[in-house]
């Protein structure tokens, strides 16, 4: 059950604790796979700046539930094939990370805000884009009619907070050679640290939620 006072309060400290690390203007994400449709009522009457979703079925359920008057983020890996029946739904589609996506989306959904994923970390299962072959995804991205608005990357799982810095400060630099304005980066674990590089978007879920039931999907 979730508790949306709770999530009201939790939101304020993440709010503070954003500001304490000397952020401005950094967008909450509240990230709710595998909570139900409270957890983005909550987070919608909370203030947040959108929702972050990783699955397509469990989305679509929530579209079935009736999503409330927020922003939905596609954060997840995304298959092309889901594509189609997710556009339409999705405000901004943060984990773009290859041309089979970036084409599905230009028949799919013309016009589409996206972030494109980088891998900053070289763990394998993260995605994201190599850093050298991010010009040609971007380009590749626009000539289709997509609205590139930043890069978006996954920091190192139980990373120390020095390898966290190397892969936040890498995406903080590519987002400004790109001139770009969306640096989303930040999940519970580090986005103090996240916000300290100078992410401008950070995704929050257990944080706000408490812990997930680890599901198989
Ligand atoms: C699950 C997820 C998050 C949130 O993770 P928490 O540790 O619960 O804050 C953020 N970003 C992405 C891409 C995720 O998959």
């Amino acid at each position: 059950m979730i508790d949306a006072k709770e999530v009201a309060d939790r939101v304020a400290r993440v709010r503070s604790e954003i500001s304490n690390a000397g952020g401005s203007e950094v967008s909450l994400i509240a990230v709710t796979k595998s909570f139900g449709i409270d957890a983005l009522r909550a987070a919608s009457a909370a203030g947040c700046e959108g929702v972050g979703e990783n699955y397509a079925q469990e989305l679509l359920e929530k579209v079935r539930d009736g999503l409330p008057p927020i922003d939905v983020h596609f954060i997840g890996a995304l298959q092309s094939n889901k594509v189609r029946s997710l556009a339409g739904h999705v405000a901004l589609w943060q984990s773009v990370d290859r041309e089979s996506v970036v084409d599905e989306l230009g028949r799919r959904a013309p016009g589409a805000s996206i972030l494109i994923q980088v891998d900053t970390t070289h763990e394998p299962t993260k995605g994201g884009v190599a850093p050298e072959l991010l010009d040609t995804l971007r380009t590749r991205a626009e000539s289709v009619g997509l609205v590139v608005k930043g890069l978006m990357t996954i920091g190192p799982t139980d990373g120390t907070p020095q390898e966290c810095e190397k892969s936040f400060e890498l995406l903080r630099r590519l987002v400004n050679e790109q001139g770009l304005s969306v640096c989303s980066m930040g999940m519970s674990a580090d986005y103090r640290t996240a916000v300290a590089c100078g992410s401008s978007m950070v995704r929050v879920g257990s944080g706000l939620f408490g812990d997930r039931v680890r599901v198989a999907k």
